[in-house]
């Protein structure tokens, strides 16, 4: 069934509080008052879990971290952007790859599959997933789902 986006990802904020470190402010932007979206909110949560839980993960505390929700006619746009340790150049063309993990992240732990869940969820699910970083800059994960599908 249909949901409204904003209030589900105030929700997954809400709930991923407990695992930010000291002053990492998680700020929500959104134009519109209400998306109506027909996605599976279970895989959903999860994509938006592993993103926002990597944007906490790879930046230090008091790093603002942002979620941001942008909606067309035909398509919402979800931005998760981090002022993080940002993704060397030379594995940028690896992140989706199972198990994979960046050169810069020796003292992170992590198993290397988040992305590649979310990755498949979200093309599961008709949508896409692309992003762009910078190394000790930060990193911006893009969702984009097609809105307005026949119910
Ligand atoms: P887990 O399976 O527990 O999520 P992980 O975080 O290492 O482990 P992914 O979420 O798949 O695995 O991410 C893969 C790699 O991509 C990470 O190891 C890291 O190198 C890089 N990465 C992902 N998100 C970010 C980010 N926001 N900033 C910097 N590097 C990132
Ligand atoms: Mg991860």
């Amino acid at each position: 069934s249909s949901f409204d986006l904003i209030n589900f990802s105030k929700s997954v904020i809400e709930e991923i509080e407990g695992i930010k470190k000291d002053g990492q402010i998680i700020s929500l932007i959104h134009q519109q008052p209400k998306i109506d979206i027909y996605l599976d909110s279970k895989l959903l949560k999860h994509i938006l879990f592993n993103l926002v839980s990597n944007a906490i993960k790879y930046s230090e505390e008091n790093k603002a971290i942002t979620f941001k929700i942008q909606a067309t006619e035909q398509h919402v746009i979800i931005e998760i952007t981090d002022q993080g340790i940002g993704i060397p150049k030379e594995d940028l063309d690896s992140m989706f790859q199972r198990f994979y993990r960046a050169n810069n992240t020796t003292n992170i732990q992590g198993t290397g599959l988040g992305l590649n869940i979310v990755k498949q969820y979200t093309e599961l699910m008709g949508g896409s997933i692309t992003f762009k970083s910078e190394l000790n800059v930060g990193s911006t994960f893009f969702i984009e789902f097609p809105l307005n599908i026949e119910k």
